[in-house]
């Protein structure tokens, strides 16, 4: 059997990490410091935060004391983490980060030169001191990331729009650029839920809320505002453009194919849009939208109306 660093893998309790696509053809020495001191170091700032950033950011700081790295990146899809220290160039040590059969994502190390087997041994000494820290911020953050979901649609949730509107309509004033909401209602959907029963509603909310999603740009953000609404915000949007979006999604909802059982149920909604007006309020501005869908309903549904400015 071949001893367990040719595997490229190391077991620490139950954490993994796997070094992959390692070349050691030409070993390049390095300087030899305190390895022992530079874990102490590292495991005691690497207890000071549950930040993923600042965990890799102690990491790469602690570890170029030790082997002269380049760059460093990580990326774990889970909780959508792609991050990069210095510059992602020469040389890579790939791991692959592991609890058990949950993945803690990549992880690439760039040097200059080829590592020596010296260095990758106590790059991985390192790597292993970072994987419990890095195992509980992935926790912390996918707790965070769920608590400003909403659980049927995966649409952000009421928290969620209150720290992202407050953040649009800051960028905005310093900017001093356009920032819109669309704010829309399914329309007669209690009809919908008495008819076809709650289980096609919830359906019927999630393939809107997919649908949004599929309509808007990646900037955009979706957010279930409560019952059968959902809110837009668009940043960098002028009221027209809102209003082509807005309209954009009202045709794609009244030609979407929701089907119950064999049967294909129309869907429709009314949509309001409205865009900032400097030092208004985000009640103030989501009050204008609300009022643009209101127009909208008492005008007949299945259309959108702007708010006047
Ligand atoms: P309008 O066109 O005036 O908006 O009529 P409406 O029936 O859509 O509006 P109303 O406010 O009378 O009813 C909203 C309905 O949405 C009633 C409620 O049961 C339903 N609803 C709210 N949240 C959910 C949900 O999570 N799932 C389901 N299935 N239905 C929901
Ligand atoms: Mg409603
Ligand atoms: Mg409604």
């Amino acid at each position: 059997m071949l001893p367990e660093k040719q595997d490229n893998t190391t077991d620490i309790e139950t954490a993994r990490v796997r070094r992959l696509e390692v070349n050691f053809n030409k070993p390049l020495s390095i300087r030899q410091l305190d390895l022992s001191e530079l874990l102490r170091n590292l495991a005691s700032r690497l207890q000071t935060s549950l930040e993923i950033d600042r965990l890799l950011g102690f990491f790469f700081d602690e570890v170029c004391n030790l082997v002269p790295l380049r760059g460093l990146s990580y990326r774990h899809v889970g909780t959508d983490s792609n991050l990069q220290f210095g510059e992602a160039e020469g040389f890579v040590v790939n791991y692959s980060l592991s609890n058990q059969a949950d993945s803690l994502g990549e992880l690439r190390l760039f040097s200059q030169y080829q590592l020596s087997m010296l260095a990758l041994e106590q790059l991985e000494s390192a790597v292993n001191c970072m994987l419990f820290p890095l195992r509980n911020a992935l926790l912390y953050r996918h707790a965070l990331q769920a608590s400003l979901k909403d659980s049927l649609t995966g649409a952000g949730n009421r928290m969620a729009l209150e720290q992202n509107l407050a953040r649009e309509i800051e960028l905005s004033r310093r900017h001093d650029q356009a920032m819109s909401v669309i704010m829309l209602d399914m329309d007669h959907f209690k009809t919908l839920n008495d008819t076809h029963g709650h289980q096609a509603g919830d359906a019927a909310l999630k393939a809107t809320a997919l649908l949004l999603k599929e309509q808007l740009r990646n900037v955009d953000m979706v957010f279930r505002f409560g019952g059968e609404e959902f809110v837009l915000v668009l940043s960098n949007t002028g009221l027209e453009a809102a209003a082509v979006v807005a309209e954009r999604i009202r045709a794609a909802i009244q030609n979407l194919c929701f089907l119950v059982g064999e049967k294909q149920v129309r869907l429709s909604a009314s949509l309001g849009c409205a865009t900032y007006q400097s030092s208004e309020s985000q009640e103030a501005l989501l009050r204008r939208a609300d009022q643009a869908l209101y127009q909208a309903k008492r005008d007949g549904r299945n259309r959108m109306c702007a708010a006047s400015v």
